[in-house]
Parts: structure tokens; sequence; C-alpha cells
């Protein structure tokens, strides 16, 4: 049910100019792929260096499919735990991993002192190939949350899908597994990246209506490439609406006007969620920092006390 503020902020979104004072309450957070090179290293810390100052609730890094990046997905959780004040998540899967092998991924983070993973199921290394579970390993995210929890008092993010997985039979098959995953021990979900407010709003009003309290943070792609995007949505219940290739149309040599589009339609997409009560974010950066950070900007955040260094 709107409150009277709900509605007079929509009101407000509708006469005044779109992004004129926000009270800059959003937060935010991050999400970072773990670099394969020196250079790609470089670009990532960079970008954190950019946007640590926005103090973002927590960043997070993402584990190759299949665990490819097992060691790197460490080393960048580890550094940014040991470097910054941030609070630093690692994501974790459980493919082709026994339980055995996933908890022991899972202690060294806590000795490393990380205390929040972003927990999922994963899919097969071979594009498109239906999940199987290892026959010692967890079976679906949902499990391994209730695995984790017994390894350590993780806080743990999971995964939520506004236009529902490929696997589930349907979306109510869908929202009740995000259930399991919450009555697991799971404390927030982050979505799949989308492009419809209204469509994150409903699967919010059906996940309230099936008892679900916990804060489902969009996920945020700033696209700037569709046909890239286009790839992987399919894989990922995801929809690239049409309006999108016509919003892109004619700038392939116009990489500048390009991010200006990417970032405008963004930051549109956040602004409408804003209006409709929701306050946390979460960016998939792509390991780069300017499109989030410009958003985050409309959105009123301003840099305070930089969060980077964690000790002089
Ligand atoms: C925020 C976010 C971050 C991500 N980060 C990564 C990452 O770092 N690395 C990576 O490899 N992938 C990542 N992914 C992708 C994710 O691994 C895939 O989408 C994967 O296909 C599903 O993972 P899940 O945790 O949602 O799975 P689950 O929640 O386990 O469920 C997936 C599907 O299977 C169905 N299902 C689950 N259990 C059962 C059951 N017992 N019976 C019937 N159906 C069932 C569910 O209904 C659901 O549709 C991320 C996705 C998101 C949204």
């Amino acid at each position: 049910m709107p409150t009277m503020a709900d509605l007079e902020e929509a009101r407000r979104a509708l006469d005044a100019p779109l992004f004129a004072d926000l009270a800059g309450d959003a937060k935010v957070s991050f999400e970072f792929f773990p670099p394969k090179s020196e250079k790609m290293e470089e670009q990532l810390w960079s970008a954190i260096q950019t946007l640590a100052p926005l103090g973002p609730r927590f960043v997070s890094v993402t584990y190759g499919a299949g665990g490819s990046t097992r060691e790197r997905t460490h080393a960048t959780v580890a550094r940014i735990a040991s470097e910054t004040a941030i609070p630093a998540a690692a994501h974790l899967t459980c493919v082709e991993a026994s339980r055995d092998e996933v908890d022991e991924i899972a202690r060294a983070y806590w000795e490393a002192g990380v205390r929040h993973i972003v927990a999922l199921r994963g899919d097969m290394p071979q594009a498109g190939a239906p999940f199987e579970a290892h026959p010692q390993g967890y079976r679906n995210a949902a499990d391994l949350v209730a695995g984790l929890k017994k390894v350590a008092p993780f806080e743990i993010s999971v995964a939520a899908y506004p236009e529902c997985h490929p696997d589930s039979a349907n979306p109510q098959a869908d929202i009740d597994n995000l259930k399991a995953k919450i009555d697991a021990g799971a404390t927030r979900a982050i979505s799949q990246f989308f492009f419809s407010p209204e469509c994150f709003f409903r699967f919010r009003d059906r996940a309230a209506a099936a008892g679900i309290t916990a804060e489902i943070v969009p996920g945020i792609l700033p696209v700037s490439n569709v046909a890239q995007t286009r790839k992987f949505a399919g894989l990922c219940g995801a929809a690239i609406p049409s309006w999108m290739d016509r919003l892109f149309e004619g700038l392939d040599d116009h990489p500048a006007a390009r991010q200006l589009v990417a970032a405008t339609i963004a930051a549109e997409l956040c602004r409408k969620l804003y209006a409709g009560g929701v306050r946390n974010f979460h960016f998939y950066t792509l390991n780069r920092a300017e499109l989030a950070y410009a958003i985050c900007h409309l959105l009123g955040l301003r840099p305070g006390k930089a969060a980077l260094e964690k000790a002089a």
C-alpha cells in the first residue's frame, strides 16, 4: 500500500526535473569480477578507488562458472577485506564441487575476515547445459545456504529473478524457491538485471504475498553494448526490450555517446525504482566505475569519507 510520502514522491518525480533534490538516502553496493591479468587488476582497483567514497554497503566479487575463478575470487575478496574498509562479499556456487570442498572454501573466507557470501547454485561450465549437482555436492542454492550457516554465521545474500529463472516450472515455483533460500538463512536477495521497473515491482509484490520479508535489491546493469548483453540475457532469464536496440541504433562508432545513452537508461530505471520506494541498489559494474558513479550521483549520493584506506 503506497503511503502519502510515496505518492508525494511519485508526484514530484512527474513534476520536477527528474533527479532534482533527491534526499541522498539511497544505499548502494557494487559487483565486480575477478581480474584475469595485471592490467585488468589495475582497472578493478581503480574502479574500487573511484566508487569507495560513495560508501557502498558492500562490494561483491563473482565466482566463475564451475569454480574456474576460485583462487582469483578469493585473492580479490581477501585483498578488499584486508586493504579497504568496505565490507567484501564473495560469490560462491555449488557447481562441480563436493560439500566438503565448498565448506573448505567458505572456511577460508571466514579466516580471511570475509563475513558475507553471495550463495548461488551456479551454472554448468558448458553454456546452456542443464544443471547437475555433484554427487556429494549441494543440490541448489537453498541447500548451499543451509550448509554455509553450519560453517560459520555468515551474512548471506542470494539471487532473485524478476523475470523468472529459466529452470523454474513457473513464476510461483521461482518465488517458492526464493522463500526456501531465505528460510534457510539468507537475509537479502539481489535480483538479476531487468529493464522494466513494473516487472520488479510485480516481483516484489509477489514475494511479499509469499511472506518474504527480506530485502530484495534490484540488480542494475548499465548497458552500453546491447549485442553482448543479449547473449548473456538469453541464458539467465532476462529480456532485452526492443526499444533498447532502437536507442543504441547508429551509435556503434560513437563510444562516448553510447556511454551517455547507457547512463541515461539506467538512471531513468533507478529513478523509477526510487519513486516506487526502492532505496537499495546493486550495480553490475563490469569492473568499470564511471557509469555506476554517474547514476549514484544522480540518485543523490555524494562522496564521503573515503572507505578505501583501512588503516593509515
Ligand atoms: C545477483 C546474482 C549474482 C550471480 N553471481 C554468479 C556468480 O558469481 N557465479 C556464477 O556462476 N553465477 C552467478 N549468478 C548466476 C546464477 O548462478 C544462475 O542464475 C544459476 O542458474 C542459478 O543460481 P541460483 O542461485 O539462482 O539457483 P537456485 O536458487 O538454486 O535455483 C535455480 C533454479 O532452479 C530451480 N530449483 C532449485 N532447486 C530446485 C529443486 N529442488 N527442484 C526443482 N527446481 C529447483 C529454482 O526454482 C530456480 O528456478 C548470479 C546471479 C545473480 C542474480
